[in-house]
């Protein structure tokens, strides 16, 4: 063991950026490409919430707000989800973590395994095209494949592109008053961890305002880089 991230032990790779810089786009494009499990906090908290466990009910009326859930909520979810085997093959995660104390939490946590952070990568965009970007995103129901109404409508109305379902989902804290709250968290409290991860030699920066094809071609050559290292 080396220490650092490499090749003999599953990939552990962070992907930074605020609301609306794409993360979950790319991250579901890097697991097709590389193989890796997508590991979203936010999703996690959804599903906790639709759920109705007890975290999420906890968890519920902060998202809403656009703050930050608790430390110990989202790590106790996020520990609960690397149990799941399926991780074993190297992880890519988007939302987390998003503060200092949860970065160091996960260090001690993918120790228990033997593994260290890889990469933390930044998408790097202007807040107010997050502010736009975000507003008018939705999902398809069927395939999660995302859309935009005024930048990325699906080719026929109504109709998904990637599955042909005609169900779509919003989030409730998609609106431009919440992306503005969320915003504010992220620079308060996760743009922090950029410098924390440059301090360690694991911060690569990637021009996020681009084609999101684009974006995807620049992550793909820095995970190819980092699992080589
Ligand atoms: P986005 O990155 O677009 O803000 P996410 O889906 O990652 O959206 O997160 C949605 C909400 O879930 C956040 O606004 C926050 O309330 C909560 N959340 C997600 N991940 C974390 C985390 N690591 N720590 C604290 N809260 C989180
Ligand atoms: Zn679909």
């Amino acid at each position: 063991m080396d220490g650092t991230g490499s090749t003999d032990t599953p990939p552990v790779l962070i992907l930074l950026g605020p609301p609306g810089a794409g993360k979950g786009t790319q991250a579901r494009r890097l697991e097709e490409r590389f193989g890796l499990v997508q590991l979203s906090t936010g999703d996690l908290l959804r599903a906790a919430v639709a759920a109705g466990t007890e975290a999420g009910r906890q968890a519920q009326a902060v998202m809403e707000a656009g703050g930050l859930v608790s430390d110990d909520i989202v790590l106790a979810i996020l520990r609960d989800r690397l149990a799941d085997p399926d991780t074993a093959r190297g992880v890519i995660l988007d939302g987390f973590p998003r503060t200092t104390a949860q970065a160091e939490a996960l260090d001690a946590l993918i120790a228990e395994t033997g593994q260290t952070v890889d990469a933390a990568i930044s998408l790097e965009v202007e807040d107010e095209a997050m502010v736009a970007r975000v507003s008018g995103r939705f999902t398809c129901a069927g395939c999660g494949e995302g859309y935009h109404d005024a930048f990325k409508r699906p080719a026929q109305e109504g109709v998904c592109d990637g599955c042909g379902a005609t169900a779509f989902k919003r989030r409730p804290d998609d609106t431009a008053e919440t992306v503005r709250a969320r915003l504010d968290a992220y620079h308060a409290e996760t743009a922090p961890l950029a410098a924390f991860y440059d301090a360690r030699g694991q911060l690569a920066r990637v021009d996020a305002m681009g084609a999101i094809d684009d974006v995807t071609e620049a992550l793909g050559a820095l995970v190819a880089k980092a699992r080589a290292a």
